[in-house]
């Protein structure tokens, strides 16, 4: 029988979809699930600058592919819809309305530069950073201003000298200050809302029973507890998971590992291992099995069994749980098709093929040029990823922005990134020789290879990200030494 309880992922599509996402997603899944309760996808996509299409669908294809399906969602609907932010404008609307109203919440026409200089004389003076209140008690001066047509913004009134408590189902009570607390912006001056206003209104209107997401959102709960009250609202509850870590215990980042679902995909991370990698992120089960299904998982789920310790993402692990995978519960037709789709597809060959024809023979020549395509590492001394009359820690700096701007790329095509990369040497007045060749040597493995650019967008982004990625670590070392 179906319970009241309901929980959500809310992502936002402003880039590839994250490793983070899954495991918050995992969690929420196996509460709804071992509930009897109802999962759902809510796109936040407030952000118009950051948000995309191409990511949203990225974002949805990867959760699936985990078999995290959701109940609702902005692909399927639900009573609850629209499920995207940017179709609920009006609902945003009415709410900011009411809060104004009720005296909840101001206008505020301080200019961007009005900003700035506060900023900057709060730094001067050792200050905390935030806004100063200036427009909190000059609405008839403000009101003027906007007949006028000045923009706008709309912001909470948080009250002074007063302690929030919030509880949180992993951590008990948490104490803040509202001394500590800005007046945060509700409703930019585009009219859109921020997420703050956008996320309690939508976890009221949707339902939500259980709030599951990151601890980097602690933060912002005293803002939520203030809105929810001046709303009306009955609060969820609250439990923040654990941050993902890498090894050296920073917060997860691309810098140090992979973070998009799709590098795990097309490196031929099987969506099992990858739940079940992430399900120990954060929980053991009873018996203390590290090796398990979705479906143990989802039964042995008892949220007070989440441990706070960092957890740690180490892919040696994830490798291992890979490896028991195909190892124990795949047959010999099964890997063979696992291998048929991650590596020899005919969509993937009919890629490479343009690529290498003119250098081929004979069909084991394809092996001899073609072998990087295949391969996990193709990693040289560091000392190769030098270009001529460049130190190290400038090379290093030169491909961490060649690494930013290619996973920017939200399309990674031979067009985009020529055009990305012909670019960026113009910019920074460098010679394409030199640049091209170490790259071609980061993502091949040699120097004798296809066009750059064609070899780039076969290899996609993920994987040819990561390698260049796995070359900047090794430069690294090389400039501690
Ligand atoms: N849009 C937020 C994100 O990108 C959602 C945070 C929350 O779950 O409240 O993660």
């Amino acid at each position: 029988m179906q319970s009241d309880v309901r929980v959500r992922i809310a992502p936002s599509p402003t880039g590839d979809p994250h490793v983070g996402t899954a495991y918050v997603a995992l969690f929420n899944y196996a509460f709804a699930k071992k509930n009897n309760g109802q999962f759902i996808l809510r796109i936040e996509d407030t952000d118009q600058k950051r948000s995309s299409t191409n990511s949203e669908r990225a974002i949805l294809e990867a959760i699936k592919w985990l078999n995290l399906n959701w109940d609702e969602g902005p692909d399927i609907g639900g009573r609850y819809g629209p499920y995207r932010q940017s179709e609920r404008l009006d609902i945003y609307r009415k709410y900011s309305k009411k809060l104004l109203e009720s005296g909840a919440a101001y206008r505020c026409t301080c200019t961007p530069e009005r900003l700035l200089e506060l900023r900057n004389r709060q730094m001067i003076l050792k200050q905390p950073t935030g806004y100063d209140g200036h427009c909190r008690e000059r609405a008839a001066l403000v009101e003027e201003q906007i007949k006028a047509n000045m923009p706008y913004v709309v912001r909470l009134k948080v009250p002074k000298n007063e302690v929030i408590v919030m509880k949180d189902i992993l951590r008990g009570d948490i104490r803040i200050d509202t001394s500590e607390v800005e007046d945060q912006i509700l409703m930019k001056s585009d009219s859109f809302p921020t997420y703050h206003l956008a996320n309690v209104v939508d976890d009221h209107e949707m339902c939500i029973t259980h709030v599951i997401r990151g601890e980097e959102w602690i933060s912002s709960l005293p803002k939520h507890v203030l809105l929810y009250d001046a709303l009306g609202f009955e609060k969820p509850e609250f439990c923040h998971l654990p941050l993902l870590r890498n090894a050296d215990k920073s917060k997860v980042s691309k810098r140090k590992n992979p973070v998009s679902l799709s590098y795990y995909r097309e490196a031929g991370y099987l969506p099992q291992s990858i739940t079940n990698f992430l399900g120990l992120m954060a929980y053991s089960l009873p018996s203390g099995e590290e090796f398990f299904s979705l479906n143990d998982f989802v039964s042995s789920f008892d949220l007070k069994r989440v441990s706070l310790g960092g957890p740690v993402f180490d892919l040696k692990k994830l490798l291992w749980l890979n490896g028991r995978y195909i190892r124990e519960k795949m047959n010999i037709d099964e890997i063979v098709c696992y291998l048929q789709e991650r590596l020899f597809s005919d969509e993937y060959l009919s890629k490479i093929v343009p690529l290498v024809r003119e250098r081929i023979e004979k069909s084991e020549d394809f092996i001899e040029y073609a072998d990087f395509f295949f391969k996990g590492d193709v990693s040289l001394k560091p000392e190769n990823y030098l270009p001529e009359g460049q130190d190290i820690p400038k090379s290093i700096e030169i491909f961490e922005d060649i690494l930013g701007g290619l996973e920017n790329l939200s399309d990674f095509s031979t067009l985009n990134i020529s055009e990305y990369l012909n670019g960026f040497l113009k910019i920074h007045s460098l010679k394409p020789k030199n640049i091209f060749m170490v790259l071609r040597l980061m993502v091949c493995g040699k120097k004798s290879a296809p066009p750059l650019f064609e070899t780039l967008a076969v290899l996609g982004k993920a994987r040819a990200c990561s390698r260049i990625r796995v070359a900047l670590q090794s430069m690294y070392t090389l400039n501690k030494q």
